[in-house]
C-alpha cells in the first residue's frame, strides 16, 4: 500500500490529513485519536479513585484513626479522640442511605481553639493525609464580604478544587481548614454602627458553605479571570475544620466559671482549674461572647481545644513523630553518607532556647537549621562520615543575635 493510502483504523483519516500516524501490528492510530483515548483513560481513572474512597474509609475505626494521628502528633490526647470520632462520623454520614428512614445524620464540622503553633494545622493535614482526600488551608483574615477588597469566601473552594487537581468528585469529599477563624469575630456588639466587612459579614458568607450548598466557583480564582466558566461545587460533604488562637478567650471562660462557681464546682468535682488549662473548659457560649455569631457556632458543632506545648512535648516533637525534625535532618545527612546524631544535652538545649525565646514548635525547625547550616555547607563531599551535635556545638552555632532574629521572624 502506498504511504499516503494508510489510514487511522479508529477514525479513518488518511495519513496526509493527520500530523502523526503510528503503526501497530495490524492497525494504525492518528494523533487526534491518541489524544482522545488519553482523555478517556484519565476520566475513567478519576471515577475509580472516588468510588474507592468510601470503602477504604469504612475500614478505619476511630481507634485506628487515633493511632494514625499518634504517629504524627505528640500529646493533644483529647483532641485526637474527638477528631477521630468526628471524622469517622463524617464519613459514615457520606455512606448513609437516604431511603431507610427519616433520620438524617448532620455534618460534624469541627472548631479547634488553641495557641498558635500547637498543631491545629498539623491535625487537619494529618487527617487529610490519612484519608487521602484533598485539603485546602485558608486563612480567614484574607476573606471579605463579596464586593470588598480581599477574597470572596468562594475562593476557599477554588483552593480545594486546585488541591484536588480539578477532580470535582474528590473536591466535594475533601477537607477545608479555615485558620484564624477568631480574626473574623464580630468587632462590636452593635453591628449597625460601622460596616463590619471582614467580621460578621464574612461569618454570614461562610455560613452557607458550612451548612452545605451549591456554589458557583471560579476555577482559577476570583476577579483576575472574569471570563472563566464557573464550576458548581456542592459543599454538602466537605468537612470543615476551623482553628483559631482566640487570644483572651480565657478571660471569658474564667468569668463564666467564677460567676457560676457553685454550680461549676458541683459538676467538676476534683478538677483543678488553673490558668494553663482554662481552654479545656471552653463551651460554645464562650465563642459567642468572643464574637462568633451563634449560627456559625451551630455549624461547627464539634468544639475542642489544643494544649499549650510544655518542654516535654517539645522534646518529643523533635524526635518522635514519624517525620520528626531530627529524623528529617538525619535523612538529609545520610544522603551524603554522614551519620548525624544529637546528644541529649543538645536536644535539651534546643528545647530550652525554643521556650526562652518563645519560638514554639515551629521554632524547633529554625533552631536546628541554624545549628546545622555550617555542617550542611561544608561536610558534603569531604572525608567526614559522622557529626555528633553536642550542647557545646549547638551553643557555638547559635549566637544571641541570631536567636533574636529568629524570635523577630516567628
Ligand atoms: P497551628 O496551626 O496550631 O498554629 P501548626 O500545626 O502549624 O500549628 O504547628 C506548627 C509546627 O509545629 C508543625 O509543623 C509541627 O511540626 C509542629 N507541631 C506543633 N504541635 C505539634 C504536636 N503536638 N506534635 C508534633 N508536632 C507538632
Amino acid at each position: 500500500m502506498a504511504k499516503e493510502d494508510l489510514e487511522c483504523s479508529f477514525c479513518g483519516r488518511k495519513k496526509p490529513e493527520t500530523n502523526l500516524l503510528i503503526a501497530g501490528l495490524d492497525a494504525h492510530i492518528c494523533d487526534r485519536c491518541i489524544e482522545q483515548a488519553h482523555g478517556i483513560v484519565i476520566e475513567e481513572s478519576k471515577q475509580m479513585d472516588s468510588g474507592d474512597l468510601s470503602a477504604e474509609l469504612m475500614l478505619r475505626k476511630p481507634q485506628q484513626i487515633k493511632s494514625f494521628l499518634d504517629e504524627y502528633i505528640i500529646g493533644q490526647e483529647h483532641t485526637k479522640r474527638v477528631m477521630s470520632v468526628a471524622v469517622y462520623n463524617h464519613y459514615k454520614r457520606l455512606l448513609q442511605s437516604t431511603s431507610d428512614d427519616d433520620v438524617e445524620i448532620q455534618k460534624s464540622n469541627i472548631i479547634m481553639v488553641g495557641q498558635t503553633g500547637t498543631g491545629k494545622t498539623l491535625m487537619a493535614k494529618t487527617i487529610a493525609r490519612m484519608l487521602n482526600v484533598p485539603l485546602a488551608i485558608v486563612d480567614a483574615t484574607v476573606l471579605t464580604e463579596a464586593g470588598y477588597v480581599g477574597e470572596d469566601v468562594e475562593s476557599i473552594l477554588t483552593r480545594l478544587l486546585q488541591a484536588a487537581d480539578y477532580n470535582l468528585e474528590k473536591a466535594q469529599r475533601g477537607i477545608v481548614f479555615i485558620d484564624e477563624i477568631d480574626k473574623i469575630a464580630r468587632k462590636s456588639d452593635n453591628p449597625s454602627i460601622t460596616r463590619d466587612v471582614s467580621g460578621e459579614g464574612v461569618q454570614q458568607a461562610l455560613l452557607k458553605l458550612l451548612e452545605g450548598t451549591v456554589v458557583n466557583v471560579p476555577p482559577k480564582g476570583g476577579r483576575k479571570h472574569p471570563d472563566q466558566k464557573f464550576i458548581e461545587v456542592n459543599t454538602e460533604n466537605i468537612l470543615f475544620i476551623a482553628g483559631g488562637a482566640f487570644d483572651g478567650l480565657e478571660r471569658h471562660i474564667s468569668k463564666r466559671l467564677n460567676m457560676s462557681a457553685i454550680g461549676y464546682k458541683a459538676s467538676h468535682e476534683g478538677e483543678i482549674v488553673d490558668k494553663d488549662n482554662l481552654l479545656e473548659f471552653v463551651i460554645p457560649k464562650d465563642l459567642k461572647d468572643y464574637g462568633l455569631i451563634p449560627e456559625i457556632i451551630g455549624r461547627l458543632p464539634v468544639l475542642t481545644y489544643m494544649n499549650p506545648l510544655d518542654s516535654n512535648t517539645l522534646r518529643a516533637i523533635l524526635t518522635e513523630p514519624k517525620n520528626a525534625i531530627v529524623k528529617q535532618y538525619k535523612k538529609l545527612f545520610k544522603m551524603d553518607d554522614i551519620d548525624l546524631s544529637f546528644t541529649e544535652g543538645a536536644l535539651e538545649f534546643i528545647v530550652d532556647k525554643a521556650i526562652e525565646y518563645k519560638l514554639g514548635a515551629r521554632g524547633l525547625r529554625s533552631l536546628c537549621e541554624e545549628i546545622l547550616t555550617d555542617a550542611m555547607f561544608t561536610l558534603p563531599g569531604g572525608e567526614e562520615t559522622r557529626l555528633s551535635v553536642t550542647k557545646n556545638y549547638a551553643e557555638g552555632k547559635l549566637s544571641r543575635t541570631r536567636l533574636k532574629k529568629l524570635k523577630a521572624a516567628s
